[in-house]
């Protein structure tokens, strides 16, 4: 635990922000305290639930940079032109409006666990009784050969929502005829197992469109990944010829990268690409670290709350978390975060709590109305949140059926963004 005030009071962005910061502190002294940082699925769900179930009972601030928050949930549909980028875009408004929550719209830059504040960028100081952390991820720096965090304009993740989902679909829609795509998929664990896979089938499906002589290049350091039958059977019949996945045993972990020249070299065989969509090893939101919650690369907790193993004032949702069994998901940081609150809620106020239950289901589309599903039931135990049971599609299943898998995805994206923000 550390506190860098001199850091940030001496900047003037921050003598500049921190005007508003008396009136953060105007409020809640006669009222239990909760600051959520991180407005995306773990923390806007946990700041709407504690402040919709405690009834005005606890005062919640829920510290997030963007006014809007853009879900990486149903990007890839953006990036194979099924979604518009307006459709993935959430505000705060009504949290504010509805229950109340205290929206600040910063960065949390330190905490201090001894006082029981969170110190933001623009200098205001926020007391805490209850503090939940849900930054989501960080990307490893220099995880891939050649690539750094300084690179990735040129060659960008696309794996926090918002504008590097644009800067890929733009780059994609400006390959030249016949060109390559290349992706780096990421090494376990990370964020969305089957993420990098849609992705790659909404990526062929766009260009199937609009550059159909074009191919794609995955470079995979794991020898298999989530959904890989379900992926692979789908690529055959929609994409044949289109995309060549090279995984472990092929080099696929043995890749460098030269952004100047765009290139990528593979087991020592260099290929020119046109874009090239890197997907780095990651870990814990950085202010997870800095709260000193991490080991590792990751925090861990206990599984019946989510509160973090190193502070029992702390609670660390969604991706930086980790829990044990469950895929790093939008729908596990907002099971997880119900769980949380509801149990935040019983220790400020004395209220009931219902023992932890988590769910999760992970969709993916790999061409129009052909959706695919994995998911599961999990309970806490002593040292993990635990899988019970499990379900995944199968392969050669009915059209009929995959159209159905899809649009039960839609209902659980208006489901889920609405249990966030509405
Ligand atoms: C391409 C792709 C597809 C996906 N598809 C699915 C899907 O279909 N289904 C699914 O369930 N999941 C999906 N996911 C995963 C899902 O997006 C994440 O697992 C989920 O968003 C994690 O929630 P979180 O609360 O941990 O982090 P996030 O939702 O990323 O929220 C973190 C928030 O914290 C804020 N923050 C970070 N640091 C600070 C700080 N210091 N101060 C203040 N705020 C801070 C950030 O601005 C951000 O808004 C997908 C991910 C990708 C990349």
């Amino acid at each position: 635990m550390k506190l860098n005030r001199r850091i940030f009071l001496g900047s003037g962005a921050a003598a500049a922000a921190s005007l508003s910061a008396p009136a953060l502190l105007a409020e809640g002294h006669d009222k239990p305290r909760v600051v959520v940082v991180g407005g995306g699925a773990g923390g806007a769900t946990a700041a709407r639930y504690i402040a919709k179930d405690s009834k005005g009972a606890i005062n919640v601030t829920l510290i997030e940079p963007s006014r809007t928050y853009f879900t990486c949930f149903f990007s890839n549909l953006y990036l194979g032109g099924i979604k518009e980028i307006d459709d993935l875009g959430h505000t705060y408004g009504t949290l504010a409006a509805k229950y109340g929550i205290n929206v600040v719209h910063d960065w949390a830059v330190d905490v201090d666990r001894e006082a029981k504040t969170v110190i933001l960028a623009g200098g205001a100081s926020l007391p805490y009784d209850k503090l939940i952390l849900s930054p989501g991820i960080d990307f490893v720096d220099g995880a891939v050969d050649g690539w750094s965090l300084a690179a990735q304009n040129a060659m960008p993740h696309a794996y926090e929502g918002g504008s590097q989902t644009e800067l890929l679909k733009a780059q994609i829609a400006g390959m030249p005829e016949g060109g390559t795509f290349a992706m780096v998929a990421p090494p376990n664990p990370f964020r969305c197992p089957p993420g990098p896979y849609e992705r790659i089938s909404m990526v062929a499906h766009a260009l199937k469109a609009m550059n159909p002589t074009a191919k794609i290049i995955v470079a995979d350091p794991k020898p298999k990944f989530s959904k890989m039958s379900l992926f692979q059977e789908g690529w055959l019949t929609h994409y044949p010829g289109m995309i060549d996945w090279i995984g472990e045993d092929f080099g696929g972990g043995n890749v460098s990268l030269d952004p100047d020249a765009m290139t990528i070299t593979i087991d020592d065989e260099t290929t020119n690409i046109d874009v090239c969509n890197v997907i780095p090893a990651m870990k814990a939101g950085r202010i997870a670290e800095i709260a000193g919650v991490t080991d590792g690369n990751w925090a861990p907790i206990n599984a019946t709350d989510m509160s973090s193993k190193a502070d029992p004032d702390i609670y660390v949702l969604g991706d930086s978390a980790d829990q044990g069994d469950m895929p790093k998901s939008g729908f596990a940081a907002n099971s997880q975060a119900k769980v949380c609150a509801n149990a935040v809620r019983g220790a400020l106020t004395g209220s009931r709590v219902f023992p932890a239950k988590f769910t999760n289901t992970c969709w993916s589309l790999i061409d129009t109305d052909d959706g695919v599903k994995v998911g599961a039931t999990y309970e806490a135990t002593d040292e993990k949140i635990a899988k019970v049971d499990g379900f995944i599609s199968a392969t050669g299943e009915s059209a009929d059926l995959r159209k159905a898998t899809y649009e039960e995805s839609e209902g659980w994206y208006a489901g889920i963004t609405a249990d966030m923000f509405s």
